[in-house]
């Protein structure tokens, strides 16, 4: 029971990014059982190039020490490579939120120059106006850049 009530106090702390998605915070499942897929499906490039890299190279290690007769060495080859998946698991979704401030902080450029068409609005907690083009549609919860509240959707 305190493993599923502290799991769900993590599962709150979410990162936000105006415009993108929601981060989960903390332990990634995910990243530790797919690993470099996935870093794939993520668009986490550099990750998943060095992770496929860092396992196919353990395999080969561990294949060779078996061929050679030690095996001591190669389960040891195999037990780094669960290493790589913790690695994984812990830094993905400081990894994801790095990775989406980056092309968030772009896709706010490219905004600026096009002008999007949207509505002008008022937040209701501390009156700061906002534009909806700047929030994505299907994005659960809007907040507020200046209070950090929820803003209303439309007017
Ligand atoms: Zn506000």
């Amino acid at each position: 029971m305190g493993d599923s009530a502290a799991l769900e106090e993590t599962m709150k702390h979410y990162d936000v990014y105006q415009g993108c998605e929601a981060v989960k915070r903390g332990f990634s499942w995910p990243a530790f059982f797919f690993s470099w897929i996935w870093a794939i499906s993520r668009r986490l490039w550099l990750q998943a190039i060095v992770i496929f890299v860092a396992l196919l190279g353990m395999w080969v290690i561990s294949t060779m020490l078996r061929e050679q007769g030690s095996t001591l060495p190669a389960h040891l080859a195999n037990l780094a490579s669960i290493g790589v998946f913790v690695v994984a698991g812990v830094y993905g979704n400081r990894w994801r939120s790095a990775e989406l401030a980056r092309r968030g902080y772009i896709l706010e450029v490219t905004k600026g120059l096009q002008g999007p068409v949207s509505e002008i609005l008022s937040c209701t907690s501390c009156g700061a106006q906002y534009r909806t083009g700047d929030y994505r549609e299907n994005a659960e919860v809007w907040y507020c850049s200046s209070c950090n509240n929820p803003l209303p959707k439309k007017s």
